[in-house]
């Protein structure tokens, strides 16, 4: 049954979109990473669910398995702004990989840079 990867509302089959995230749903079967691995690390997050969704299609292309989890933060005060933000986990093994294929996106602009790493980076230091 095709499920929406951000609410993780079931579909019937046919749907392709979800109408509360407008994303694309994804297919249960294919998704066989286990978000709850002890490996699974949160790397980056963006407040834009469209762009998790993005992100993560960018992975896949890459054959980074990953998922989506959808942080709600009610504790901040109204703001008008989105109070939710999305983290992209991938298996520990291939974060270095996924932080590669986001700074890539990010560098040429097909993602923006409004989300922000959850992992330290160990490139030189400053
Ligand atoms: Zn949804």
């Amino acid at each position: 049954m095709p499920y929406c990867p951000v609410c993780n509302t079931e579909f019937r089959e046919g749907v392709t979109r979800c109408p509360d995230c407008e994303v694309p749903l994804v297919n249960e079967n294919e998704e066989d990473f286990d978000v709850e691995d002890g490996d699974a690390v949160e790397i980056y997050a963006v407040h834009d669910k469209s762009e998790a969704e993005y992100i993560k299609g960018l992975l896949d292309d890459n054959d980074i398995e990953c998922a989506i989890r959808v942080v709600e933060s009610s504790s901040f005060p109204a703001a008008g702004g989105d109070m939710s933000e999305s983290r992209i986990i991938v298996s520990g093994e291939l974060v270095d990989e996924a932080i590669d294929v986001i700074r890539g996106a990010i560098e040429d602009d097909v993602i923006s840079d409004t989300g922000w790493f959850l992992v330290a980076e160990e490139e030189e230091d400053i």
